[in-house]
């Protein structure tokens, strides 16, 4: 197959900061247009990543919506539709942390990782699905009938202590992807996810902004460097194209080799 993914239209989740706004904006700069899909309140940062897209000659919508609303993500993908017509790529992104010692867990912290990373997830790919099914192949356009991309994690693998919640997410979005991949794959509706390992943004900015803390970080990283997100960006745009057309259910580790048990290389 050719890569084909000019004129397609994605929606990306939490795509006003980090590994979302990379992928949009890499995606953008292909010919695909971005739906930026962030949080209430996270307003300008996603019209400044369209306005990003625009700035490098694509197009760009910013729609906000809570992923974790069923409501919300129904208008997101209905507002998709009026505005680019058609739909035929979801990044499943999305995603945050609420860490605490497993005995100070509240129900809040535990359903708020779980509602958004992957409640969320199970939203966006039931609203991604049902337009897929209903629109029908369009081979001159994509060899598949859709294509979703899961944000999952290194700890959908690896467990972590204190941030049970989200490890239990990750492990949930692992299986949910599969499953979906293994219930569509007749349809050509491809689904496979992406685990990054620690990638530089928001979202772990204490386990990178200061020397030690880089420090204690790369004995985790054989590769010798912390991830940047156009490393994930870059994964994201190979799986929503025709390139990966073979490919359904399953996880592209992008870490570094965070995930080969560094701890037995030794000193070598
Ligand atoms: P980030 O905090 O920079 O970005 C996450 C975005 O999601 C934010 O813009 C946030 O506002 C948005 N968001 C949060 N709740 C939302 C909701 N309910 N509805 C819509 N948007 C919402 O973090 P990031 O590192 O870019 O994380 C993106 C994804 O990658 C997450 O799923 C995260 O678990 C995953 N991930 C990140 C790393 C890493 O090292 N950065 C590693 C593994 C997995």
């Amino acid at each position: 197959g050719t890569f084909r993914l000019a004129g397609q239209v994605a929606v990306v989740t939490g795509a006003a900061s980090g590994l979302g706004r990379a992928g949009a904006i890499a995606l953008g700069a292909a010919g695909v247009k971005v739906v930026v899909n962030d949080r209430p309140g996270a307003e300008a940062a996603a019209e400044a990543v369209c306005r990003e897209i625009e700035a490098l000659g694509g197009e760009a919508a910013a729609i906000a919506a809570d992923v974790s609303s069923e409501q919300e993500v129904e208008s997101l993908f209905a507002g998709t539709l009026q505005r680019f017509g058609d739909l035929h790529i979801l990044i499943n992104n999305a995603g945050l942390q609420r860490g605490a010692r497993f005995q100070d867990m509240t129900l809040a912290q535990w359903r708020t990782v779980i509602d958004v990373n992957l409640t969320g997830q199970f939203l966006c790919a039931r609203a991604a699905v049902r337009h897929f099914l209903e629109r029908g192949a369009q081979p001159e356009v994509s060899a598949a009938l859709g294509k979703i991309v899961c944000m999952s994690s290194v700890h959908q693998t690896i467990p972590w202590a204190f941030e049970a919640n989200y490890a239990a997410s990750k492990g949930g979005v692992s299986l949910l992807m599969q499953s979906l991949a293994q219930e569509f794959a007749p349809h050509r509706i491809r689904v496979n996810a992406i685990a990054p390992g620690a990638i530089r943004t928001p979202i772990n900015r204490a386990d990178w902004d200061n020397e030690a803390a880089m420090d204690q970080l790369l004995t985790l990283i054989p590769y010798g460097r912390i991830g940047e997100p156009p490393d994930i960006a870059h994964a994201i745009v190979w799986l929503a194209s025709d390139f990966s057309d073979y490919m359904t259910g399953a996880t592209l580790f992008v870490d570094g080799g965070m995930t080969l048990y560094p701890g037995f290389r030794g000193a070598g």
